[in-house]
């Protein structure tokens, strides 16, 4: 009789939950989903759940007792990955997502991210905007310590090809995770670009020109200048953090600079409503995972975009909605007194003379990341191939601005004798505008509601009436702006079918 051994009882088990994580996924993958998208991260999941299960046998035969415990072991933290996995394409349904605007928001990342990508797009109950990127390859490395690489590959195909696909290369899938309060407010998705950023930005951040090696090499300098006389584990152990706070640092300002070149103006307006939730001076810790403020964020994103400001759009909004430009104007204002207090670079530059020696090291990677913001920004604009130029889209902002005041959804202008549709970006940046001069206060969320005779539940107490008013007026703006994007995308999609 075979005696009872630990690593076969694992590898019995994990058979059973890989069965079971099949299962899970072959029942969410029969939901209604928006896209293909959540589908395909079904089909990676199973696919490679199903190919370590078949491995079990032959792992379970393993003569070395040591090489049989790693291989079960790591197909127990796979099978443990991919279960947590399921639960991005399980919010990925219909119901849970701004589904209609959905196609029109992957068609724009197709369009931006030079590999093929599937992205799903998943609510999440915290108030956080995030992505979660490299599916595929996770996968890919996982599967290559069982099967050759050419047997991985085809199972990778098996999974996420369609008929006509390209095999080379196989689609990343990413995940982008959006607050579960704003599934509807698309206005609140431009930082969508802000997590697409983190996905341009990754290669030259991580391989090309070496710009990973260099700012190692630049910082072991700094932190051996800083700390020349203390022990070498001090300095190892603050060069690890300032590379940590240095990569955490450029990655987010990247990715800000990028969705500000994505979305142009409509950004800040996003960014500066998402982090007034936020603890605006909160210095990068290991608890907050080395975020930069959010108020020097902002500071950053502003002075972006004055470098490319221009009065082309400015004049046509200014003489066809005078109210808008000034409101406008009025909020980039308020922008502009909230950075100019510089309290927050202040406590990150100049650390008190007896601070730990973390914070002399945040102080200095921060010294070093604004003496090369210049050159970050010149890689931002290299690497993202779509800047949208908002100066010169003035008809079509003011165009979104025009119908959105008479409620109507704002999908399409007159160019020359034939309709075009409109951009992604311009609806957005009219949408923007038009919340800030029509709807950016109760007050004027009330008149608005009045002149345009919207539906709003009659309240003796003004206060009340004032915050139902805005309620109402942001969920018929979100709804207007949804429509948009839609239709637009509808309308894109047949020109280009019928070219
Ligand atoms: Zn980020």
């Amino acid at each position: 009789m075979q005696r009872h051994d630990h690593s076969h009882f694992l590898i019995d088990l994990l058979a059973i939950k890989l069965l079971a994580v099949e299962d899970q996924v072959a029942r969410v993958r029969c939901s209604d989903f928006p896209s293909d998208a959540p589908r395909k991260l079904c089909d990676l999941i199973a696919q490679s759940a199903k190919q370590l299960r078949l491995q079990l046998p032959r792992i379970k035969t393993e003569e070395d007792d040591a090489a049989k415990r790693s291989q079960a072991r790591m197909c127990l933290m796979f099978a443990k990955e991919m279960l947590a996995s399921v639960r991005f394409a399980q919010r990925a349904r219909t119901e849970n997502t701004p589904w209609s605007i959905v196609p029109a928001f992957e068609a724009y990342v197709r369009g931006l991210v030079h590999e093929p990508h599937f992205l799903v797009l998943r609510p999440k109950w915290t108030h956080t905007y995030e992505i979660i990127a490299g599916f595929t390859g996770r996968c890919r490395g996982v599967l290559r310590a069982f099967l050759d690489d050419e047997e991985v590959e085809s199972v990778l195909k098996d999974a996420l090809l369609n008929d006509g696909h390209s095999p080379e290369p196989l689609p990343e899938i990413c995940v982008i995770s959006f607050p579960r309060l704003e599934r509807m407010n698309p206005l609140s998705h431009c930082l969508f670009g802000h997590e697409i950023g983190h996905v341009l930005c990754a290669p030259w951040l991580a391989r090309s020109a070496g710009i990973k090696e260099r700012i190692r090499a630049d910082l072991a300098l700094k932190v051996g200048a800083e700390y020349h006389d203390a022990p070498e584990s001090e300095r190892v152990e603050q060069f690890d953090l300032a590379v940590a706070v240095c990569e955490q640092g450029v990655s987010e300002l990247a990715a800000d600079l990028t969705c500000a070149l994505l979305f142009g103006p409509a950004t800040l307006f996003a960014i500066y409503e998402y982090c007034a939730l936020m603890e605006l001076d909160e210095l990068p810790t290991a608890e907050n995972s080395y975020y930069p403020p959010w108020r020097y964020r902002l500071r950053v994103i502003q002075a972006f975009l004055n470098q490319g400001a221009s009065s082309e759009c400015e004049s046509e909004l200014q003489a066809r909605f005078p109210e808008a430009h000034v409101a406008m104007h009025e909020w980039l204002q308020v922008i502009a007194d909230l950075v100019a207090d510089e309290c927050d670079r202040h406590r990150l530059l100049n650390p008190p003379t007896d601070s730990s020696n973390t914070l002399r090291t945040i102080a200095m990677v921060y010294s070093y990341v604004e003496d090369h913001m210049g050159a970050i920004e010149s890689l931002v604009r290299e690497n993202v191939p779509a800047a949208y130029c908002y100066a010169g889209r003035a008809s079509a902002v003011c165009t979104v601005v025009d119908r959105l005041d008479r409620l109507i959804p704002p999908n399409e202008m007159r160019k020359g004798d034939n309709h075009a549709p409109l951009s992604i970006e311009s609806i957005l940046n009219g949408a923007w505008i038009f919340k800030l001069w029509r709807l950016n206060s109760q007050t004027a969320a009330l008149r608005f509601a009045q002149e345009r005779g919207l539906a709003v539940r009659l309240s003796n107490d003004a206060a009340q009436a004032g915050a139902e008013a805005h309620r109402v007026g942001l969920a018929v703006l979100n709804r207007l702006v949804v429509k948009a994007i839609e239709a637009s995308f509808e309308h894109h999609c047949y020109l280009e079918a019928h070219r």
